[in-house]
C-alpha cells in the first residue's frame, strides 16, 4: 500500500512537469529549419560580398597597371618632345638646323614604337620637320593644339583630343609643347602623336571577360580609347557617364558598381587618375560575370539546404506522429490504470466484507479489534465491544427455511450497521447469526445506549417468528466496555470472551435484552 501511494505521488509530480510535447517539437524543428535557412542566406551573402571585394582588388590592380603603362608611354613621348623643343629653341628651325631636326625626328620615331608620328611646326603653322621619310609640306595652323600653344605661353606638355592624321589618316593622341623664340615670343609647336593601337594591344592583353571594359580618357571627360574598340566613340565626351561622375565625386582613385550609359551593363569599375598627366584610366568587370560562379554555388548549396530542410521536415513529421501515438498510448494507459485502481478498491472491499450482509467480515473485524484495542490502550481512552446473537434462530430456519433465514439476517445486519454511527465504529458479521460492533472511544453508558437502540431497531423490524416467545425476531446483546489496561499487551480475544459471557447472560436472562458491564476484563470473563 505505501508503495502504491508513493507511486501515485511520483506520478502526480511527473504529471505537473509534463509540457505539451508536440508543440515543442514542432517549434524546435521549425526554429532549426529557419536557423539553417538563415545561416545559408547569410553565408551566401558573405561569399557574394567576398567575391565582389576580391574582384574590386583585381580591377583596382588592373587600373594601377593601366595607369603605369599610360604614364610610361606619355613620358616617352614627352621626353622626345622635350628634346625636340630644346633643339628647336637652341638651334632654330630654319635651314640646316631644320634638316637636322628632321633627321632627329625620324630617328626618334624609329626607336619609339609608341609614337605614330612627330612634327615641328613653325610660328605660322607650316611643317618644318617630320618623322616621316618625306616631309610633306603643309600647314597645321588650324589644329586645336597649335591654336592652344600659340595663345598660351605655358611650356608644359599638352595632351590633346584624338585627331586623325592628315598625312596617314590614322587616329592618334597628340602630345604637344610650345617652342619659344629667344625673346619669349611664339616660335612654333612640337607635336608627337601616340598610337591608339598601341594602347589597344596592351588593353587586349587583359582578361576582363566577354563584356568587361577598359577606358582611357582625358580628365575633361573626352574618351581616348575604350575596349571593346569603336572608332566612332574616340574623341566623344563621356563626362555625363557614371565613371566620370564618380571621379568628380570621389577623387583620383575609386571603385564602384555602376551601370554604363553606353551599353546599360552593370559593372564593377575601378578608375585611377594619372599622377602627372590629365588622364584617367578605368577597368571594369561585368557584375553578372563576376557572380556567375557564385550563382552556381548558390544553386548547389541551396539544393543541399533544401534537401536537408526536406529531410528534417519529413523526419520531424514522423517524430511528431510518433509523439502523438505515444501520448495517445499514455492516455489509454492512464485510463486503464484508473479503471484498475477502481477495481482494486472494489476487490479490497470484497475481501474485507461479508458476502451475505455486506458488513465487515471476521477477518476485518479481528484486524480492527486488535488495532483499536491497542490504540485505546496507548491513548488511555475507553473502548467498547458489543457482541450480539439472533434469538432462537435455529427454529426460524427450521420453520421458514434457509432462504428466509438469510433474508432475515440481511435485515438484522442493516439494523446493526445503522447502529455504527461514528466513522471509527465498525459493524461486522462475527459468524453464523452472530454480529459484533466495535465502538472506539466509547464508555459503558454510551455502548449500552447503542446496544439498546440496536435491540429496539431489530424488535421494530417486526420480522414474524412464530417459534419465538416474542412472536418476532429479536436480539440478545452483550456489551463489554472499559479502559484497556496498561502494561503487557492484552490479547484482543479477551474482549470477545467478555462480551460473549455477557451475551450468554442476556440469553440466560430471557433473551431480547442487553447485558453490559464495565471494568476489569478479567472480571467480565
Ligand atoms: P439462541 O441463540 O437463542 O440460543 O438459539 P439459536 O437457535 O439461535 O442457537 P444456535 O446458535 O444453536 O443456532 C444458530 C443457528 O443459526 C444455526 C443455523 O441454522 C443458523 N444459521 C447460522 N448461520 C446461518 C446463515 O448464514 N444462514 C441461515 N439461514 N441460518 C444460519
Ligand atoms: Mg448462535
Ligand atoms: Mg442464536
Amino acid at each position: 500500500m505505501p508503495n502504491s501511494a508513493n507511486h501515485s505521488q511520483r506520478l502526480h509530480r511527473l504529471d505537473q512537469l509534463r509540457k505539451p510535447m508536440v508543440t515543442r517539437a514542432i517549434l524546435l524543428l521549425v526554429g532549426f529549419c529557419l536557423f539553417l535557412i538563415g545561416l545559408h542566406a547569410w553565408s551566401l551573402w558573405a561569399s557574394r560580398q567576398h567575391q565582389l571585394e576580391q574582384t574590386a582588388i583585381s580591377t583596382a590592380n588592373m587600373a594601377r597597371a593601366l595607369a603605369s603603362q599610360a604614364e610610361a608611354s606619355i613620358k616617352i613621348g614627352d621626353a622626345a618632345l622635350a628634346e625636340i623643343v630644346e633643339r628647336a629653341e637652341h638651334d632654330g628651325v630654319e635651314g640646316a638646323a631644320g634638316e637636322r631636326l628632321h633627321a632627329r625626328l625620324q630617328a626618334i620615331a624609329r626607336h619609339t614604337p609608341e609614337l605614330q608620328e612627330a612634327f615641328v611646326y613653325g610660328a605660322d603653322g607650316t611643317r618644318i620637320a617630320s618623322s616621316l621619310p618625306q616631309l610633306v609640306r603643309g600647314n597645321n595652323a588650324d589644329r586645336e593644339y597649335f591654336i592652344y600653344h600659340k595663345t598660351h605661353p605655358g611650356r608644359g606638355l599638352r595632351i590633346g583630343k584624338p585627331i586623325r592624321s592628315r598625312s596617314s589618316g590614322i587616329i592618334a593622341i597628340p602630345l604637344s609643347r610650345r617652342i619659344d623664340r629667344p625673346d619669349g615670343s611664339f616660335g612654333g609647336v612640337a607635336m608627337a602623336s601616340l598610337k591608339l593601337d598601341f594602347f589597344g594591344k596592351f588593353y587586349n592583353s587583359f582578361d576582363v571577360g566577354p563584356t568587361g571594359t577598359i577606358l582611357l580618357m582625358l580628365d575633361d571627360g573626352t574618351l581616348l580609347y575604350r575596349r571593346p574598340f569603336a572608332e566612332s566613340m574616340v574623341g566623344t565626351s563621356i563626362a555625363g557617364g557614371p565613371v566620370y561622375q564618380l571621379y568628380r565625386k570621389s577623387g583620383p582613385v575609386g571603385t564602384a558598381l555602376l551601370v554604363s550609359n553606353i551599353d546599360k551593363i552593370e559593372r564593377l569599375y575601378s578608375y585611377r587618375h594619372l599622377d602627372g598627366f590629365p588622364l584617367i584610366v578605368a577597368s571594369a568587370l561585368t557584375k553578372d560575370e563576376i557572380l556567375a560562379g557564385w550563382w552556381i554555388a548558390v544553386i548547389k548549396m541551396s539544393c543541399v539546404v533544401a534537401f536537408a530542410v526536406c529531410v528534417l521536415a519529413w523526419g520531424g513529421k514522423r517524430m511528431v506522429y510518433q509523439i502523438r501515438v505515444r501520448e495517445a498510448m499514455e492516455g489509454e494507459l492512464r485510463s486503464a490504470r484508473a479503471v484498475l485502481e477502481q477495481h482494486n478498491v472494489s476487490l479490497r472491499v470484497l475481501a474485507d466484507s461479508d458476502g451475505l450482509t455486506g458488513l465487515a467480515n471476521r477477518r476485518l473485524f479481528e484486524a480492527t479489534l486488535e488495532r483499536e484495542v491497542g490504540r485505546a490502550r496507548r491513548a488511555g481512552t475507553p473502548f467498547a465491544l458489543i457482541l450480539t446473537d439472533v434469538d432462537v434462530f435455529k427454529k426460524y430456519n427450521d420453520r421458514y427455511g434457509h432462504v428466509a433465514g438469510d433474508e432475515c439476517l440481511r435485515q438484522v445486519a442493516g439494523a446493526i450497521a445503522r447502529g455504527a454511527r461514528r466513522p471509527a465504529d465498525l459493524a461486522a458479521r462475527y459468524g453464523g447469526e452472530e454480529f459484533a460492533l466495535i465502538l472506539p472511544d466509547t464508555d459503558l453508558e454510551g455502548a449500552m445506549a447503542v446496544a439498546e437502540l440496536i435491540r429496539e431497531a431489530v424488535y421494530g423490524l417486526q420480522i414474524p417468528h412464530a417459534d419465538s416467545p416474542f412472536g418476532r425476531v429479536t436480539l440478545s446483546l452483550g456489551v463489554a466496555a472499559g479502559y484497556p489496561p496498561g502494561g503487557p499487551e492484552q490479547a484482543p480475544d479477551a474482549w470477545v470472551q467478555a462480551a460473549d459471557a455477557l451475551l450468554y447472560e442476556a440469553k440466560s436472562a430471557g433473551r431480547n435484552r442487553v447485558a453490559g458491564r464495565s471494568g476489569s476484563l478479567a472480571d467480565a470473563a
